[in-house]
C-alpha cells in the first residue's frame, strides 16, 4: 500500500520545469518540495523522509550525479527519478549505475512523469517483505517504509535518527558506547562529535518515550552509553 499522500522533493534548477511539476503534484494530490541546487536537494533528502525524488542531472553545484551517489552512501534509499537531457544515454546508463531508480528524458508529457512516478512508488512498496515491524510499548517501527508510530500516531523522524533508533533496536539489550554509536550511524559524515549522539537520543527520547525524563526505552548506561530495552 502507498502512503496516502507521497511526499516528493523536486531538484531541478530551472524554474518554470520546478513549478510546473510541483503544480501539477500538488494537483494530484502528492506533498511536494523543491529545491534549485544539488547540495540543497541532498541536505534535504538526507535529513527528512520523501517518498521519492525527482532530480535533474545538470544542477549548479553538485550534479544530480553526485547528489544520487551520496544518497546511496549514506544508506538513503528514497527511490530517485532522474531526469536526463535528450539523447544523452551515457547520463541514463551512469544515473542507474550510481543508484537512480529510473529515467525520463526531458522534455516530457506531464503525464509521463506522473505514471513514471507511480509506477516507482509501487514498486518500492511492493518489494516490502513481511515481518519487519517491531513494536515496543506505544511505539511502532516499520523498517521497510521507515515509519514510526507511537500509539498509532506517526512520529518524524530524521534519516539519522530513524538509523539510531534501528541501530539501537537490531542490538537491543546491549549497551553500545558513543563511539560505537557515531561509526554505526553517522561513520560516513564528515566530523560527528560525540555530543551528536546525546542529541539525537534526547530527540528519540522526546519523540518515542511517554516521559522522555524517564525513559523505559533507550536508557543511559552509566559512563558507558545507551542502551536499548524494547
Ligand atoms: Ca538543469
Amino acid at each position: 500500500m502507498q502512503p496516502a499522500r507521497p511526499r516528493i522533493l523536486i531538484v531541478e534548477d530551472e524554474e518554470a520545469l520546478s513549478v510546473a511539476v510541483y503544480d501539477r503534484l500538488i494537483a494530484e494530490g502528492y506533498q511536494a518540495e523543491q529545491a534549485t541546487d544539488g547540495q540543497t536537494g541532498f541536505q534535504l533528502a538526507l535529513t527528512r523522509r520523501f517518498d521519492a525524488v525527482i532530480l535533474d542531472v545538470m544542477l549548479p553545484g553538485k550534479s544530480g550525479f553526485d547528489v544520487c551517489r551520496d544518497l546511496r552512501q549514506n544508506s538513503v534509499p528514497t527511490p530517485v527519478l532522474m531526469l536526463t537531457a535528450r539523447g544523452q544515454l551515457v547520463d541514463k546508463v551512469l544515473g542507474l549505475k550510481l543508484g537512480a531508480d529510473d529515467y525520463l528524458t526531458k522534455p516530457f508529457e506531464m503525464m509521463e512523469l506522473l505514471a513514471r512516478l507511480e509506477a516507482l512508488l509501487r514498486r518500492a512498496h511492493q518489494s516490502e517483505p513481511k515481518g519487519t515491524t517491531y513494536r515496543f510499548g506505544e511505539g511502532e517501527v516499520d523498517f521497510y517504509r521507515t515509519e514510526v508510530k507511537r500509539g498509532g500516531a506517526p512520529v518524524e523522524l530524521s534519516v539519522k535518527e530513524f538509523q539510531l533508533l534501528q541501530h539501537f533496536i537490531e542490538h537491543r539489550g546491549v549497551v553500545l558506547s558513543r563511539d560505537e554509536l557515531l561509526d554505526r550511524v553517522w561513520g560516513y559524515d564528515a566530523t560527528p562529535v560525540t555530543r551528536t549522539v546525546d542529541v539525537h537520543v534526547s530527540w528519540l527520547r522526546q519523540k518515542l518515550e511517554a516521559d522522555p525524563a524517564h525513559p523505559q526505552f533507550i536508557l543511559t548506561a552509566h559512563r558507558r552509553g545507551y542502551k536499548f530495552a524494547g
